[in-house]
């Protein structure tokens, strides 16, 4: 049996995760499982998963948490502290799900010799992916990648040398405004934004995907994960989101991933030793499909996608200042105060305000908070400015 532990339990990354680990009865035993807020789900996640330990990040949630957990016996804490605890218990294998840059230091936390992470957390990569690749090389630490994308490209590249790699190519699914022109997205509503066509997932990143920064942010942890430079990177809009990673070679030859669009399939790759494990999800069936759609990104309409792959050129300081500029900005959109078309506009201000001040790629989480703190002071700047706010 391997050991296991889920930082971001309750999100849906933790849920599909221990649906995995159901699935597959007698492989692994959860030591630590971690949340947010939520103590009831928290406890009832410990519960159900027998782990040995649940922390909450709320402080104020211990009380709650202690009285979820009642009589299991399950040792429990919170406050950032108890998340760092619980990200540094030793295990074999640890799911770094916790969303946004709150992740950021349990991931880094959870760094060790022989270890296996499995990341799904982005702003590790997009705001430290410099600092957080070069930690983990030092201290033999397996990255996985859990995002679909990358899992796919992980399974296509199947070990082979980045030198025989002409371009790796992450697919998306152009998200509910795909087809819509200009003017109609930039005036785009927040229920609008929230319908994802193919995966139910979280607020920010539903409106990420909508606006195709997601994609930009997916560029970036490709680049960081698979160590290939910006120019050997590209993103194809697939609507059908049946391939999700495609690996073109030296040669000529080309691998796609391929898999049904749930997160159980990226999953169950990364908990996977020898063996394949159990998904619960059969893989695609091509013929009822019918046909599979592929059509290139348009930067003018999605100009985010632009910003995002500039960033990644121009470096680690810029993609944690776009990080940070894009969770203010979609904060604020999810509040009614901005409308759709002002995400980017606050992204590309705040890039450009921050730019003489903020030069270098960040070498530790503390320089990495500390871009993330005054790109989204800037942020906040440039949406009070009355330049953009137009909701
Ligand atoms: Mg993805």
């Amino acid at each position: 049996m391997r050991t296991l532990s889920i930082l971001g339990a309750t999100g849906s990354i933790g849920r599909s995760t221990l649906e995995v680990v159901r699935a597959n009865p007698g492989q692994f035993r959860i030591i630590a499982v971690v949340g947010g807020h939520d103590a009831t789900a928290l406890a009832q996640a410990a519960v159900a998963a027998r782990a040995r330990f649940a922390a909450l990040a709320d402080p104020a949630g211990l009380g709650a948490l202690r009285a979820a957990l009642g009589s299991s016996g399950i040792a429990c804490g919170a406050g950032q502290q108890a998340v760092l605890d619980a990200a540094a218990m030793p295990t074999d294998l640890i799911v770094a799900g916790i969303s946004g840059i709150a992740g950021l230091k349990p991931t880094v936390a959870a760094l060790a010799p022989g270890r296996r992470i499995a990341l799904a957390n982005k702003e590790t990569l997009v705001c430290a992916g410099d600092f957080f690749m070069a930690e983990a090389r030092r201290l033999g630490t397996t990255i996985l990648p859990m995002d679909s994308e990358h899992n796919a490209v992980a399974q296509a590249l199947c070990g082979r040398s980045l030198a025989d790699v002409a371009r790796i190519t992450l697919t998306a699914s152009g998200g509910p405004f795909r087809t819509w022109d200009a003017e109609r997205i930039r005036k785009a509503r927040r229920e609008e934004a929230l319908t994802h066509p193919n995966y139910a997932m979280g607020a920010k990143i539903t409106v990420d995907s909508a606006g195709l920064v997601n994609k930009g942010l997916e560029l970036i942890e490709a680049h960081h994960i698979f160590g290939i430079e910006p120019d050997r990177l590209d993103a194809v809009i697939h609507p059908q989101q049946i391939v999700h990673g495609l690996v073109s070679f030296t040669d000529g030859s080309m691998i796609a991933g391929m898999a049904r669009p749930n997160m159980c399939v990226p999953i169950a790759d990364c908990l996977a030793a020898e063996r394949r494990l159990v998904s619960g999800v059969p893989a695609p069936d091509l013929a009822a499909l019918g046909g599979l759609g592929f059509e290139a990104p348009d930067l003018v309409r999605f100009p985010a996608l632009g910003l995002a792959m500039q960033a990644m050129r121009a470096g680690g300081h810029a993609t944690a200042v776009l990080n940070a500029a894009d969770e203010v900005a979609v904060e604020a959109f999810l509040a009614g105060a901005i409308c759709f078309g002002d995400i980017h506009r606050i992204i590309e201000e705040t890039l450009e305000v921050t730019a003489r001040d903020i030069m270098r790629s960040p070498s530790s989480v503390e320089e990495a908070l500390a871009i993330d703190h005054t790109a989204r002071i800037a942020a906040r700047g440039v949406m009070a400015s009355g330049r953009v706010g137009t909701a």
